[in-house]
């Protein structure tokens, strides 16, 4: 799953197969299926195949909600380590958000991805593994794509595993596979702000997400640690550079924490931070993650009406931002949680 039909193109050349047989292998793949089941490929290319690690991602466990279409997955990856994904239906279509790293390393005070820290990334075909399984999984509605959109805010931070993201990206976008145009992908990052100037350079196109959440440097830091090596204004010059270059406006994540960062002057501070960029902000109130800050305080979210207050503080300063919808609320949508459960359950952790 790692492999772009030019590597299999070599692989399979080099054995002597006709290009014919490339385009259906690579086919196959592009559908998340195993050598073992290309039903039209002879047997003995198909066992030639099957002695590579297959590399995708496959469905461990699903939870869909009972209040929306939301579905949480969870996947196994080929040796045994766990990742979340989440389909979100909408009416423009069905967005699915991927991971990118077992674990984080990044720390941030309030997510439960980051509490085991990093295990390891992932690469391409397991970031794309998970794409297929969910397509395979709702079935291929008459050649209809079940996911037409895309965004990298499952556990990990993409731009800490660099290279295999954008190889998935590329792969993602291929005519020939799934082909989800970058209109339809967006990436999320805690602000590797040297890695926002490559994005830049790949001139990509896709949605850029920077997790803000704070905009004075003591108070993000505390939240955020990456804003001790990368400054809360290093990361809104990358975003307003970003939008510069791809005419794209980029989206501010900003998680409402009681007390910490939802006031009306926290409001009124962002907002001059971010006039005159091409920029939307995303405000959700924190969703509730068992753990407490070095400091032994739990941080607690805001009611919906205290966010759509904030929202609408934003608005009167010309902000265009909204609150995000709340889906899956009875499935533990955000990431981390499903996975961390699971884990403690196998340990006896109950
Ligand atoms: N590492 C990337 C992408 C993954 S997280 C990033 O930081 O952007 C996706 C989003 O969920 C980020 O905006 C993150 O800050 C946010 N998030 C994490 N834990 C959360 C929580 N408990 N409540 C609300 N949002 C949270």
């Amino acid at each position: 799953m790692d492999m772009t039909k030019a590597d299999i193109g070599v692989l399979m050349g080099g054995w002597g197969e006709p290009s014919f047989r490339v385009n259906q292998v690579y086919q196959w793949l592009m559908r998340g299926v195993p050598p073992k089941e290309m039903h039209n490929i002879p047997k003995a290319l198909r066992e030639r195949l099957d002695v590579y690690p297959f590399g995708g991602a496959e469905t461990l466990q699903k939870h869909p909600s009972r209040i929306d279409g939301t579905v949480k997955y969870l996947f196994q990856l080929g040796d045994g380590e766990l990742v979340e994904g989440v389909l979100m239906r909408y009416q423009h279509g069905n967005t699915l958000c991927v991971s990118t790293q077992v674990g984080c390393r990044m720390g941030c005070a309030f997510c439960a991805s980051t509490l085991g820290g990093l295990v390891r990334n992932l690469a391409p075909g397991e970031i794309l593994g998970q794409v297929l399984a969910v397509e395979r999984d709702e079935g291929g509605r008459g050649g209809q794509r079940a996911v037409t959109n895309i965004v990298l805010m499952g556990s990990g931070e993409p731009l800490d595993n660099y290279k295999n993201v954008l190889a998935f990206l590329w792969r993602v976008m291929d005519k020939e596979g799934v082909h989800v145009s970058p209109r339809n992908i967006s990436l999320s990052t805690c602000g590797v702000v040297p890695n926002i100037y490559k994005l830049i350079d790949e001139a990509l196109h896709i949605t850029l997400c920077i997790s803000l959440h704070a905009v004075d440097n003591a108070l993000r830091s505390r939240l955020m640690p990456l804003n001790k090596t990368y400054p809360v204004e290093d990361v809104l010059k990358a975003g307003a550079d970003y939008a510069i270059a791809t005419g794209r406006r980029v989206i501010f994540e900003y998680a409402l924490i009681r007390g910490v960062n939802d006031a009306r002057e926290d409001a009124h501070t962002l907002a001059i931070r971010l006039k005159h960029m091409l920029c939307h902000v995303n405000v959700i109130p924190l969703n509730h993650v068992e753990r407490h800050t070095p400091a032994g305080v739990t941080l607690t979210g805001v009611s919906r009406s205290w966010a759509a207050k904030f929202v609408a503080w934003l608005q009167e300063e010309h902000i265009s931002a909204t609150l995000r919808r709340r889906l899956g609320a009875d499935i533990e949508g955000a990431c981390g949680q499903l996975r961390r459960r699971v884990l403690s359950e196998q340990s006896g952790g109950g």
